[in-house]
């Protein structure tokens, strides 16, 4: 575990450095969905603060187990899944982070739900980029309108945009839906927009991620190894 993530940290740091920027300004997501808490402890007792999650009941098993471990560091909580109506009382009051927000009722839903007291929930637009069918995501198109509407709504805090691309078949494809997240980024903040998140990267594309400005990059397979059942 401490050496499969002192690994990613030096991707990081390398991809960083050939981009010409600071490794401190990439987060290291650990994507801990399927795994024991007993593996997110290993990952936390390594270091490790940031978890991301993608299926709400497993998810809120497991910060329960590990909020008992009261020697822990404090650990934040980041939600990546698809998101149901029926599910967002729960996201709303145990995660500090939500990724994958890519509709304004499931964002109207979780700023009602935020329980007064606590700090806003960060949000993240989750953008599907490549135009996929299948996959969930705001298209590129709807993108502003969402965040204008996210981003006037109490207890949240809008934050960036999210993506999962189509698997690439070269090095250089990789980067173009980074690229293309980027840009809508900067178009949104050219608007008036105050965003400074790009979730973008996982275990197999994190260089290209990284290269195109990448500021949390969600890393599972490389830090815990392969999950047995492919999700
Ligand atoms: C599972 C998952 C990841 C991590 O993928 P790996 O290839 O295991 O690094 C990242 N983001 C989301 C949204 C995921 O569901």
């Amino acid at each position: 575990m401490q050496a499969n993530l002192a690994a990613v940290h030096s991707r990081i740091a390398n991809a960083a450095v050939a981009a010409g920027r600071s490794p401190q300004s990439v987060e290291l997501l650990a994507v801990s969905k399927t795994w024991p808490a007993d593996h997110l402890l290993a990952a936390a007792l390594a270091g490790q603060r940031a978890f991301g999650e993608s299926y709400v009941q497993e998810a809120t098993t497991k910060i329960a187990a590990l909020a008992d471990l009261a020697r822990l560091p404090h650990l934040e909580w980041h939600f990546i899944g698809p998101l149901q109506s029926n599910k967002t009382q729960l996201v709303a009051s145990s995660f500090a982070w939500v990724h994958s927000v890519d509709r304004e009722k499931i964002a109207a839903r979780l700023a009602a739900q935020r329980p007064v007291g606590m700090p806003p929930l960060q949000v993240c637009l989750q953008v599907n980029i490549s135009g996929e069918a299948s996959k969930s995501g705001v298209a590129p198109a709807q993108v502003g309108a969402l965040a204008r509407a996210v981003a006037a709504m109490p207890g949240l805090a809008l934050r960036g945009l999210m993506a999962i691309p189509a698997p690439a078949t070269s090095r250089d494809q990789a980067r173009a839906p980074f690229a293309r997240l980027r840009q809508l980024m900067a178009a949104l903040n050219s608007e008036g927009m105050k965003l400074d998140t790009l979730s973008m990267g996982m275990s197999d594309d994190l260089e290209a991620a990284i290269a195109e400005g990448a500021t949390i990059v969600r890393v599972g397979t490389a830090i815990f190894g392969e999950r047995e059942v492919p999700v």
